[in-house]
């Protein structure tokens, strides 16, 4: 029977995920002599050639500093780094304009602290973060807290590792001024309605910030949409470079936000009376950024593009399910983070088997994940325990990898005993 035009359509759009995967030079590597399985994605993303020749080829090509000179390398080197700018915002949803280019979401959610709380924050006032916040959007909020008097609270989690909403709804009482929220958990994978709370903070008056740092890697964002006042990001999480980065923000607090950061290409005149600062976004950007690693991160945007966001949210939903599928069907096995809305992130331990123990003898098969207490001390003390396992997939990842690494599993917790 011949098959309707719409499905015909939609199957020769399906992106081949085989083809894709060979893009990744770094995934055709052995380690311990055996093929490698990078299941550590949440950590760090692998990058595709695109983007190793992107930053290759400035190198090669184009590199001179930006903004400062007039010659044809400067030139096409601020052309480069701007355009990064612009594809980063399309990416987002965001004005270009309104988007401060930085080294990753630590540094853009010290700069709100900084820039925006520091100065409007003061004793009696409530900064509000979820438990199951990353480090870097609790410490930040924590040296705020202890220079302004202001007091930090905590939004509780349930069980199954979703955010209390009808707690926070009450938390959000009229000393609130400002709440962190993670778009996605580092740990868990709940994948928080951002919307709905920012919406609600809107209502109370609150400034929000929130930490998309594992959002963007997995969805189509909508940071207008979202409602929010600051958004964070990182591009070493999206297939980018390292220490590459973004804050955005509405204009009108930019505007109004003082510097973090001196320094050359922040400012418009200095004398030493006075000093007179750039336009929004550069009065955020002091020195010389990493020219190269936007470049890079602009290619990787492009081709994440060229796939779908929406591809991948897919793709890695079935990938998800498979591996929670196979994770389940071990005895002794607990998954921390159930949540009705996941990436796909799996935490996990195994009764009577040391989270360290099990990844060191899975590195022992080529398997890399992470052990430990992923930068989230809070949330594993809400649960209980001193550290898990952590299996975080990326598109490039494939069903065979699932199977491979629960074997891996299986072997390792029986050699434990
Ligand atoms: N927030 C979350 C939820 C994260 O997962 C991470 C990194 O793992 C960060 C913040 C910090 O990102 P970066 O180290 O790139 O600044």
């Amino acid at each position: 029977m011949q098959q309707p035009a719409a499905a015909t359509t939609a199957q020769s759009r399906a992106p081949d995920w085989n083809r894709i995967r060979l893009d990744f030079p770094l995934l055709t590597r052995a380690v311990n002599d055996k093929p490698l399985i990078y299941f550590d994605n949440a950590n760090t993303s692998q990058k595709p050639v695109e983007v190793i020749a992107a930053v290759d080829g400035f190198y090669r090509r184009q590199n001179a500093n930006v903004s400062r000179a007039v010659h044809a390398l400067g030139t096409e080197a601020t052309d480069a780094y701007e355009g990064a700018r612009k594809t980063l915002a399309r990416f987002m949803s965001v004005r270009a304009d309104e988007l401060v280019l930085c080294s990753g979401t630590t540094f853009a959610i010290n700069l709100v602290a900084y820039s925006w709380a520091l100065p409007n924050l003061k004793e009696g006032d409530v900064i509000l973060v979820s438990r199951m916040e990353h480090h870097a959007n609790i410490v930040p909020w924590q040296l705020i807290a202890q220079r302004t008097g202001a007091r930090l609270e905590v939004a509780e989690i349930l069980p199954d590792g979703s955010l209390d909403l009808d707690a926070l709804y009450k938390a959000m009482t009229p000393q609130v001024k400002l709440l962190a929220v993670a778009h996605v958990s580092n740990v868990l994978g709940t994948v928080n309605p951002v919307r709905e709370i920012c919406r609600a903070a809107r209502k109370a008056g609150i400034v929000t910030v929130v930490d998309g740092s594992q959002a963007a890697p997995h969805m189509a964002l909508d940071v207008a949409a979202i409602g929010c006042d600051f958004y964070a990001m990182t591009g070493h999480k999206v297939c980018g470079p390292t220490g590459t980065g973004a804050l955005w923000a509405r204009r009108e607090l930019l505007d109004a936000m003082p510097p973090f950061i001196g320094g050359g290409e922040m400012i418009k005149e200095v004398s030493f009376e006075r000093t007179t600062f750039n336009e929004v976004p550069h009065k955020f950007e002091a020195g010389t950024p990493n020219i190269a690693g936007f470049v890079g991160l602009g290619a990787a945007l492009d081709y994440l593009g060229a796939i779908g966001m929406d591809a991948i949210r897919a793709r890695e939903a079935e990938l998800l399910a498979h591996l929670t599928e196979e994770l389940q069907r071990i005895d002794g096995l607990r998954i921390f983070g159930t949540a009705p809305d996941k990436a796909a992130v799996v935490s996990f331990l195994i009764d009577g088997a040391h989270a360290h123990d099990l990844a060191t003898l899975l590195d022992l098969d080529g398997v890399a994940v992470r052990s430990g207490q992923h930068c989230a001390h809070p949330l594993l003390q809400y649960f209980g325990v001193a550290a898990t396992l952590r299996a975080s997939l990326a598109f490039y990842n494939t069903h065979e990898e699932i199977e491979g690494f629960v074997a891996a599993l299986k072997k390792a917790r029986t050699l434990l005993g």
